[in-house]
This record gives structure tokens, sequence and C-alpha cells, in this order.
């Protein structure tokens, strides 16, 4: 018998007692391979001693001031560090305590962009089906997975969500990568046209989407198509690098290799890798200049934006990815993770899709490799995908992802940056085995 909620009412969660670099111990003596960081958090894996000193250091000299009386040095130095290594055109961050909340400040800083030039009118966001923003209402209204909004509907905000650029599922055959990039890029300036472009505020959309599509990358100069129309209408480019971010697809940032900087970008996960909860909001000159020279008051705020354990954390943990160098790790061991998962499920009759960048690597499960067609949702294949990993010592992050309405299966890899080739072998050793056993 349990007090806490937990996720599910039916099924009682192992209890975590250890963890060290990729191995995290149950109260039963049970180790596993974390081979998906979580939820693509553990960046460095666990129990890192320079994060564990710095938390200490930390917690010795301020543990917590609220930012509404104080700033603090670990704060600061981590906005400036953020600031530092962002995308050309970012020039302030917004501390925040997760994912969400930083999805919910990004709409609200465009929003008070809108106000305080006078563009009152700016509304309508623009997302993407397929997507995750987060579990808040504004972040959920944003997203578009459509299994996680049913119920809660009545309570979201109105947003309108245009087709993802998923080369597997909606590439036509014989089209090129330009043509598809064209396309899908395409339907956000119909869907600006539609609303009226001076009524939209902001289009949300994951460079590679994570958890609701399995590690999708974009096809060609999709986004500098998508960069290229929201500045033309006046529309923000929010890019949601909650997941894909700090590091994961073997750049600081995944929008880096689209070769595009967003108006807001938000990060979180691998930004504290777990230590402590923390995200962030960079936002561009622009965002902050229009604040700055109107109202001088961003209006929001929570209690722990900025804390300093939190920021002690991250600060800690992006100085050590810097130091050992730990994103050309990320590289090499993403294309060795790569040729792994193609040599095992390469030639699999229901695996129909290997794709990702980076240590973000994904497997789609289907039906029928000729027809794409996935498995009935009430299967529960991910689930028991992920049951069956777990008994073989293995974490990985399996999700029924929606296709065209229906749900489909997918397998997220996203191990920590310091993952080695003989971690990587037995990970797809053991993924393999139950990916057969699941079936
Ligand atoms: N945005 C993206 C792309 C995510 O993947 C997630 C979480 O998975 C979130 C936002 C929400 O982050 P959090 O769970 O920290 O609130």
């Amino acid at each position: 018998m349990t007090h806490l909620l937990h996720r599910s009412t039916r099924l009682q969660p192992r209890r975590a007692v250890a963890a060290s670099g990729l191995t995290i111990t149950d109260s039963e003596g049970r180790d596993y391979i974390d081979a998906c960081g979580g939820a693509a958090v553990s960046c460095l894996g666990h129990g890192h001693p320079d994060v564990i000193a710095a938390l200490h250091a930390q917690a010795d000299s301020i543990a917590y001031a609220h930012t509404g009386f104080f700033t603090t040095e670990a704060a600061e130095r981590l906005g400036d560090r953020l600031v530092a290594d962002a995308p050309e055109g970012i020039g302030h961050a917004y501390l925040v305590s997760g994912g969400s909340e930083a999805v919910e400040a990004a709409l609200k800083l465009a929003r008070q962009y809108a106000t305080e030039r006078g563009e009152e009118g700016r509304r309508h966001v623009i997302a993407r089906r397929q997507s995750y923003h987060g579990n808040t209402l504004g972040a959920l209204a944003a997203g578009g997975n459509e299994w996680r909004r049913a119920q809660f509907r009545p309570l979201l905000m109105e947003t309108h969500h245009i087709a993802p650029c998923f080369a597997y599922r909606e590439q036509r055959e014989a089209e090129s990568d330009a043509d598809y990039a064209a396309r899908a890029a395409g339907e956000l300036e119909t869907k600006i046209r539609e609303l009226g472009p001076e009524s939209v505020l902001a289009f949300v959309a994951e460079p590679v989407v994570g958890a609701t599509a399995g590690a999708v990358p974009p096809v060609g100069d999709y986004f500098k198509r998508i960069r290229e129309i929201c500045d033309r209408h006046g529309v923000l480019l929010i890019l949601d690098e909650v997941m894909c971010g700090m590091g994961r697809t073997g750049t600081l940032h995944a929008c880096e290799q689209e070769g595009i900087s967003p108006d807001l970008m938000t990060v979180a996960k691998g930004l504290g890798g777990g230590y402590q909860p923390i995200g962030a909001v960079l936002l561009s000159e622009k965002i902050y200049d229009a604040i700055s020279t109107g109202s001088g008051f961003f209006q929001h705020g929570h209690t722990y934006m900025g804390h300093p354990m939190a920021a002690a954390a991250a600060l800690a943990v992006q100085e050590v990815i810097a130091r050992d160098d730990l994103l050309a790790n990320v590289r090499e061991m993403g294309a060795h993770l790569r040729e792994r998962l193609t040599g095992a499920f390469g030639s699999h009759p229901h695996v129909g899709d290997i794709r990702g960048r980076g240590l973000f690597q994904a497997i789609e499960m289907v039906a029928d490799r000729e027809s794409k067609a996935p498995f009935d949702p009430a299967q529960k294949l991910h689930a028991r995908i992920k049951a069956v990993a777990m008994e073989e010592g293995l974490m990985v992050y399996p999700m029924g992802g929606t296709i065209d309405g229906a749900r489909g299966d997918h397998v997220l890899l996203a191990p920590p940056f310091i993952v080695e080739r003989a971690d990587i072998d037995r990970i797809v050793e053991r993924l393999a085995r139950a990916v057969d056993r699941a079936l």
C-alpha cells in the first residue's frame, strides 16, 4: 500500500535505491542499464562526483533565495553560460524548474512581446501534430498528442496543428527531400494565411521530435523554410529543445544542425542531467528589448525560478560536458548506436524505421513493413517492450505515438553521453531480446 499517487494506480514501480554511471539498482538488488536517461534526462549518467561536489558546495553557501529579493552567483553564472553558448540572436535566459514550465513561460513571453508592441490581435499558436510540449495546460494545448489531450480538451486554449515533418510516415514515394520539406513547411504558410497573419502569435516545434514520434529528425531545409515563413509574417518561432537539446543530438542545440536561430527556445532535461529539476527559456534580444523598453516587467514567475541548487547542478553538468568533450562522444557513440541498431533491426520484419541523431535514436515497430501498418493499439506493444526490457535489465523509453489518428509504437534510446562502445553493444543485444520476447 502506498500513499503516493504514482503514474499508474495498478502498477507499483520498482524502488530505486542506488545509481552509478549507467546503472540503476533496485531494492531487490537488480541492476538496470539506463539506456534512455529516464526520459532523455541523465546525460552524465548517475552519481557523477563533480556534480555532487558542486551541490554540496552550493548547499553549504546558500540553498535558496527568492528571486523577488535576490539573485545568486549560481543563477547568474548559468545565465551567462547559456547565452554565451546559445544560437545567434539569443541574449537572455529565464530559469525555471522543468520543461513544461519553460514552454509556458515561452508562450507568455511571446504574448507579452506582442502586447508590448501594441499587437494585441496576435493570439493564435500553431504547433504540429505528433509533438509533445509538456503536461501543464498551456504546454498540453500546444502539444499534438491526442491521447494526452483528449479528456482535458475543454480546459485547453485553442491551438492549431499542422503536419509534422516526418519522412517515414509522410514523405511520398518519389518525392525528393527538397520537395517534401517545401510541402511540409508550406502547411505553416497555409495555416497562417487561413488564420490571418496579423492574428498569429507563434509557431512551436521540436527540431527533432522526441516522445510522441520517436527521434524524428527534419528533412532538408524544412526549418530554414519555417524560419523564413515566420519572419515574413511576423510570427515568433519557438523551438522546444527540452528533449532533443543540450547536446543530445551531437551539437549543443539541435537547431544548430538546421542552420537557424529561434526567437525563443526551451531547454530542460539534459540541462541539469536529472541532478536537480531545472529548465530555461532562451530569448532573443528583440523580445528582451520589447519588454525592457515597454513595461520593464515580465508578468510571470514561479517560486523556484532561478533556484541556486538547480543552477549549481546545471552549471556543473555543463562544465563536465565541455571539459570532457562529451559532445564528441555523443557523435561517435551515436554513430555506433545507429550501426548496431541497423545490424540488429535493419531487416527485422516488425521494425519499419530506424532514425535519430546523435545519442537520440529510435526504432519504429510495425505490424507490416510493406504497408507500414502499426500494431493494434489494444496490444500495447510499447508497454510490453518496456516491461520485458526491464526483465532483461534494460531501461528504454517506448511510446505509442499517434500516426494519422492510429496509435503506433516506437522505442526511444537516449543513453548518457558517457556511454562506451561495449555498453552500446550490451544495450542493443538486450533490446533485441526484449523486442522478440514482447512480440
Ligand atoms: N517539451 C518536450 C519536447 C518534452 O519532451 C517534454 C517532456 O518530455 C516537455 C516539453 C515537458 O518537460 P517536463 O516533463 O520537464 O515538464
